[in-house]
């Protein structure tokens, strides 16, 4: 057998990202500003509807840099989604705050009003309010806005999207990451476009993406020498890897396509199976990051035995996020469950990432449902 790996969400070069790197190259632009930072800002202003946007190394620098914002800080309380990648909490340990993990609601596996009110009512008996809340859109699908943000404002907290993993999904029409007062994208390897490294924040607070912006470049005052008051970070996207990106953003809406059918497929060869796909709240229009699928409980087949049966024909699959307060390093992060039984924690045991890459061709994804049909 001779066919090439196929990976859980591998990148995909539209061919135009050459064109804007010659560009820096022809420029000698070979820094971390320059035309395609800035030119990469506005496309991504203009395709996701807001009026600001930071480039940035990463979306993780972009969530520390808006918890700073919003002047989180030692023994603070912030509360985030527990189903994620660590990526969305581990900047709150950055300014030595207090996680607070809010578990999924079933309907959407995202953020659960119910959960994320026990929180609130907790908050309310300690006498201190969370500084901020980092709402995660899960795998591409937008979490329930409508449901979620009123409470937001209820008590007053700042919220931060984190939209790493949905840029181009949409909600009740308007894009991800105009949700959050502060909002963030991912463009690493694995995200529906990338950067080969990179981030961004959005908001139309613009003395917010001022002010983050600062601190991104290591927090230089306006002097003609190198003169600094506060701490800074060098968070600022390189003018090359920024070059890519405006290549990707051209093809987006391709790719979500794309990704679409892939899940579509799965969907219609696999129904008849005991299992489930990540519910779609019918007021969105997912990205279709990843397929993910649990198994109904009471089979013998687990995650594992298909992640394992997988990855001996060469294909990449992956188990869902481990919620983070059944991480070792959350251990002792206060934490509120949807009901009974927690939601992120059965998806955890019995859920699977399938492969989803735009690039997957028809003959091999037939051949990854193939497999899962053989093993059930
Ligand atoms: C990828 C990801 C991040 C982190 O983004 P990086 O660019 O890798 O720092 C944060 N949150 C979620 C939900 C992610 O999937």
């Amino acid at each position: 057998m001779t066919r090439e790996r196929i990976f859980l969400s591998p990148p995909h070069m539209s061919g135009n990202e050459m064109k804007y790197i010659q560009e820096a190259f022809d420029t000698n632009w070979i820094a971390p500003l320059g035309t395609n930072v800035d030119k990469f800002e506005e496309e991504v202003c203009e395709y996701v509807g807001v009026d600001h946007a930071l480039a940035l190394s990463s979306g993780t620098a972009g969530i520390h840099l808006a918890l700073k914002y919003y002047g989180v800080g030692p023994g603070d309380y912030v509360f985030c989604s527990g189903l994620t990648f660590a990526g969305s909490c581990n900047p709150i340990l950055y300014q030595y705050a207090n996680p607070v993990f809010i578990d999924s609601e079933p309907e959407t596996w995202n953020m659960s009003p119910i959960a994320l009110e026990k929180a609130f009512e907790w908050a309310k008996t300690e006498n201190k309010m969370p500084k901020a809340i980092i709402i995660v859109d899960l795998y591409g699908q937008s979490a329930d806005y409508d449901q979620l943000l009123p409470i937001c404002k209820k008590y007053g907290v700042p919220v931060i999207e984190d939209a790493a993993e949905a840029l181009g999904a949409t909600y009740k029409g308007k894009k991800c990451g105009t949700f959050g007062d502060i909002s963030i994208f991912s463009f690493n390897g694995n995200k529906i476009i990338t950067t080969s490294g990179g981030g961004m924040v959005v908001s139309n607070d613009e003395a917010a993406i001022k002010k983050m912006r600062f601190w991104a470049t290591q927090s230089r005052e306006p002097a003609n020498h190198y003169e600094h008051k506060e701490i800074g970070y060098n968070y600022r996207i390189s003018n090359i890897c920024a070059g890519i990106g405006r290549g990707q953003l051209e093809v987006l809406n391709s790719r979500v396509l794309k990704k679409k059918e892939v899940h579509l497929r799965y969907v219609n060869e696999l129904k008849d199976l005991p299992i489930q796909f990540m519910p779609i709240n019918k007021n969105g229009d997912p990205n279709y990051w990843l397929t993910v699928m649990t198994i109904n409980k009471g089979y013998s087949i687990t995650p594992s035995t298909i992640i394992k049966e997988l990855e001996s024909n060469n294909i990449e699959s992956r188990h869902t996020w481990k919620p983070m307060n059944m991480q070792e390093l959350y251990k002792g992060n206060a934490n509120f469950s949807h009901a009974h039984v927690s939601t992120g924690k059965w998806i955890f045991e019995q859920g699977i990432c399938l492969p989803s890459g735009s690039t997957l061709s028809y003959d091999d994804q037939f051949q990854i449902i193939k497999l899962i049909k053989y093993l059930f």
